[in-house]
């Protein structure tokens, strides 16, 4: 008590992964340590909810498990953005580039009303082209974005700096 955590203390980097030469951040390790998560998601509960939005969106597939505990532990929505194939019905795709090749991801055409404020959610912010490319989803099916948030930044990629002016918040920086 009166001590304040570390969450770095909680999360790993692990060498050569997925490829040779880079460093992955993994959260498994705070996820599976309750004080540390339930430390990191009362950390962001703050910060999203100086937003006030009415909805928060996960991004494939870590940041479901940073907004959808949110979502409940504030009383709101959530809605995922879904690597492309994924989601049922009507849906709205877009495509952005990666240092080698594409990606593609995509939401449901209905899953906010127009005018609805999102707050988009991920466990880390690298380049920042997967929130970029949430970022214009959710304002071409008529949502206000509000905010974003990720676990962690890698500051030296100067992700922030893509977001469409869309206040970026974290909770740990690397540079
Ligand atoms: P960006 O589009 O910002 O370059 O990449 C961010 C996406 O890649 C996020 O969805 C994130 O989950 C994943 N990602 C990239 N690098 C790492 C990493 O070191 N650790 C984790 N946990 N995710 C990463």
């Amino acid at each position: 008590k009166g001590v304040i955590m570390d969450l770095k203390d909680h999360i790993r980097g692990i060498p050569d992964f997925p490829k040779p030469g880079i460093l992955f951040y993994d959260i498994s390790t705070l996820l599976a340590e309750p004080d540390a998560w339930q430390v990191a998601m009362g950390r962001m509960a703050k910060i999203v909810s100086r937003h006030q939005p009415d909805i928060l969106a996960g991004l494939d597939a870590r940041g479901f498990l940073v907004a959808a505990p949110l979502a409940l532990k504030l009383g709101l929505g959530f809605t995922m953005v879904r690597k492309k194939g994924k989601l049922p019905g009507e849906t709205i795709q877009y495509d952005y580039d990666l240092e080698y090749g594409s990606n593609t991801i995509e939401i449901q055409a209905d899953c906010v009303k127009p005018g609805q404020r999102v707050v988009i959610l991920d466990d880390l912010l690298a380049t920042g082209g997967t929130m970029e490319a949430a970022i214009k989803l959710f304002k071409d099916v008529g949502a206000e974005v509000v905010g974003t948030a990720c676990m962690i930044e890698l500051t030296f990629l100067n992700g922030r700096e893509r977001l469409d002016g869309v206040p970026f918040d974290t909770l740990v920086a690397y540079d």
